[in-house]
């Protein structure tokens, strides 16, 4: 069979490729998309849409440094997805919050974030439960405090999945679904069951399927799947207009609950960790008692090692790039605005060198 040819392919369609088909997509190159089915695994469709900052870096200032430069970036990646597709992803930053319901675990975040100020600047705030409940009156009297960070956003990432797949396509970029990728050859040639397509260059964004395709091309990417659980409520009037770490109220009006961290890869919803979260989230704000679950989930993060990403090209096979995360939402601006447009220009920058998968090497001592 004929193959299909493109300038650039990019494996996976959740919003790590969307994002960077989307940046790549600047009318210069053939751009391909290729994703799996509408069953397939995806992260990018039960995530919690944070766009967040203050836990994100310590022990990796250059993650701190791009994670901050995403957010900085958001606004006008926003506008600029509305201006092209008439979609709103409801991008805010108000700043967001860390709730600890006990003094142990206030003295904790408090310990942590002053050690992430100190390593990257991340601006916070430690607020007691006083000063907490002047910015957000409706907490309960088990709250002990809070962390605020000023460049905490969220957004609406079911639109903005479907506003990159809309734009991308605008831009002349291809959506090719049902092309799972299952053999690359150098060169590079794509085995797909619809027939093969060949790429000069590609990209690996198959999320956890990366972990199998980078070898095939020399790169190693050694992602394992973090289970994270969510319930979401029925709609209720705004009261918090700031997110959460693990509670917020999307611009819909339901309120999201879920910060669940499980080594597994099972997507069953265990009332288990369900009703840890929501006994939680009611300490934070017991009027939540009287809403109704209208839904829950459970997926996949796409999880590294030291859960920093993975941004690199291939030195045995030149033009083949990885990129992979698990904040895939928050990085959303920098991987169509900064990633992108160099993987277009075929070199990384020095700043992004940081992130290739080589720091997973073992050293073994002399
Ligand atoms: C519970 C939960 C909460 C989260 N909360 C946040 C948050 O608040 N903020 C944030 O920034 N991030 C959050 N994330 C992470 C975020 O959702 C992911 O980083 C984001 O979805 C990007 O994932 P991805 O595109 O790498 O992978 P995925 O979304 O898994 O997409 C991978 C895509 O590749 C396709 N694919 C796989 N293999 C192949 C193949 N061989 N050929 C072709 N296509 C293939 C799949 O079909 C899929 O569409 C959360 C994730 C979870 C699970």
């Amino acid at each position: 069979m004929a193959a299909a040819s493109y300038d650039i392919a990019v494996i996976g369609g959740g919003l790590v490729g969307a994002a960077i088909a989307y940046g790549l997509c600047d009318g210069k190159r053939r751009v391909a998309l290729l994703d799996e089915g509408d069953i397939a695994l995806r992260a990018s469709r039960g995530n919690f849409a944070l766009v967040w900052v203050q836990s994100k870096g310590l022990g990796l200032p250059d993650y701190s440094a791009w994670t901050r430069k995403s957010s900085d970036a958001w606004q006008g990646f926003a506008d600029e997805l509305e201006r092209e597709t008439k979609i709103d992803v409801a991008f805010s930053r108000r700043g967001g919050f860390t709730l600890c319901l006990s003094d142990a675990e206030l003295q904790a975040r408090s310990d942590w974030i002053k050690r992430l100020h100190n390593q990257s600047a991340v601006p916070y705030e430690i607020l007691d439960h006083a000063q907490t409940k002047e910015r957000l009156p409706q907490i309960g009297p088990s709250v002990a405090g809070s962390i605020f960070c000023p460049l905490d956003g969220h957004a609406n990432s079911l639109r903005l999945f479907r506003a990159l797949h809309v734009a991308l396509q605008q831009r002349g970029g291809s959506y090719l679904p049902n092309r799972q990728v299952s053999s690359i050859d150098g060169g590079f040639r794509l085995s797909t069951a619809q027939g093969p397509i060949e790429a000069n260059r590609i990209v690996l964004a198959a999320g956890l399927d990366n972990a199998r395709l980078a070898p095939m091309v020399g790169l190693n990417a050694p992602v394992r799947p973090l289970k994270g659980e969510i319930v979401v409520t029925e709609r209720t009037a705004p009261f918090l207009h700031q997110p959460v770490v693990n509670l917020r109220q999307t611009d819909e009006g339901g309120v999201m609950i879920g910060d669940s961290q499980e080594e597994s890869s099972d997507l069953n919803v265990r009332t288990g960790a369900i009703a840890t979260m929501a006994a939680r989230a009611v300490a934070m704000f017991p009027h939540l008692a009287a809403l109704n679950v209208v839904r829950s989930w459970a997926a996949l993060r796409v999880m590294t090692p030291d859960g920093f990403p993975i941004y690199q090209q291939s030195s045995t096979h030149p033009g083949a790039f990885v990129a992979t995360c698990h904040s895939g939402v928050t990085l959303a601006a920098a991987h169509a605005l900064d990633l992108a447009p160099a993987i277009a220009a075929g070199t990384l920058p020095n700043t992004l060198a940081p992130f290739a998968a080589s720091r997973f090497d073992v050293q073994t001592a002399a």
